[in-house]
């Protein structure tokens, strides 16, 4: 069936996720209001996922625009799929539930519909309120995320959450989590950085012979936040062979780079707060990429991270020393 943007990808617990999903990382210069206006603009144009987190220091914002717009009628609340996640510095299992309930206040909601171990890797608790204050400098802790696992399981007992997922994880992290004694709920999903440059082949094999979605971030070539991307890294909208296949399509470069994963059976995230690029990248329902061109897109895989979070490369969940 041709995908549209209601089209929506049945996770293994039965709850069901959009395939596009607006992502709204923003850096911390960025006028938090903008991410709010964007959040509002997305819903009025069809967008029903939206993707945040307590480390983006906006769920205050984004809630705002949900809420708002359950509050003019234009969606319910359960035709929206609210993803969070938890911080580094959350998961000790005390912590877990306290590091949700926070995300519930601030975005204003009485459960949210996924949410997300942001990293397998565990950070010191700071305290402190602001959340970019709290991450500098990072100090590793040395939580077991099994530990962290079944915290979030009690929490989707107890209805806080709908899913439970996590991000960033290897094959190797996957698979210690699936083979954990008394697992009860197996991840729904994977996020992680996946696009033209990045094609994750191989992880997205092992996700999907678990029945575990993979979600990809950072498609349209990141934020390119100076903080977190090396700004010498190439820019992915600008690639020659994209922008050639993008002119014969008469699309952007945005929209093939967008339709290339979601005809990989990947769930898209994209971040734009303007409406006009928002409305734009929902044109990727509206065309579909030939097999010789989806190999010609291909070709352009060069495993590269435009986010390999380098801070984090001496802590022993590093996840991306293993081939994947
Ligand atoms: P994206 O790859 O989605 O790219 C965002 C950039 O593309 C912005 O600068 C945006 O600018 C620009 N853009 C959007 N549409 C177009 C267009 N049609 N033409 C040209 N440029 C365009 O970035 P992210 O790395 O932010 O990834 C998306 C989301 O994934 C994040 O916002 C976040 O929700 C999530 N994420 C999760 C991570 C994790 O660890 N789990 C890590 C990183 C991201 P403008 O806003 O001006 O349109």
């Amino acid at each position: 069936m041709a995908l549209t943007k209601d089209s929506r990808i049945t996770l293994n617990d039965g709850n069901r996720m959009p395939v596009i999903g607006l992502g709204t990382y923003a850096a911390p210069d960025v006028p938090r209001n903008l991410g709010e206006e964007a959040t509002k603009a997305a819903i009025d144009l069809g967008y029903r996922h939206i993707d945040c987190a307590y480390i983006y220091g906006n769920e205050a914002e984004v809630g705002n625009a949900i809420r708002a717009k359950i509050a003019d009628g234009t969606v319910k609340r359960e035709d929206i799929f609210y993803t969070g996640k938890l911080w580094c510095t959350y998961f000790s299992p005390e912590l877990v539930r306290k590091g949700l309930e926070k995300s519930l206040k601030d975005v204003g909601l009485d459960y949210l519909d996924l949410f997300l171990m942001h990293w397998p890797f565990s950070l010191k608790p700071s305290g402190a309120e602001n959340p970019y204050d709290a991450e500098q400098p990072f100090a590793y802790d040395n939580v077991d995320f099994c530990a962290t696992w079944e915290a979030l399981e009690a929490c989707k007992d107890a209805g806080l959450v709908k899913s439970i997922g996590v991000s960033n994880f290897n094959r190797r992290q996957l698979e210690r989590l699936l083979n954990k004694p008394g697992l009860k709920y197996k991840p729904v999903c994977n996020q992680v950085e996946c696009h033209l440059y990045l094609s994750q082949s191989k992880l997205h094999t092992y996700c999907k012979s678990k029945d575990i979605v993979l979600v990809a971030y950072s498609v349209l070539g990141s934020h390119r936040d100076k903080n977190w991307v090396d700004l010498s890294l190439p820019v992915l909208l600008e690639d020659p062979v994209l922008n050639k296949i993008a002119a014969k399509y008469h699309r952007s470069p945005a929209e093939v780079a967008m339709r290339f994963i979601l005809q990989k059976g990947i769930v898209v995230l994209a971040k734009s707060f303007s409406p006009n690029r928002l409305k734009q990248n929902l044109g990727v329902f509206e065309f579909e990429i030939k097999s010789e061109d989806m190999k010609t897109l291909e070709s352009l895989d060069k495993n590269l991270h435009f986010g390999p979070f380098k801070e984090m490369k001496q802590h022993p969940e590093y996840p991306f020393h293993d081939e994947y």
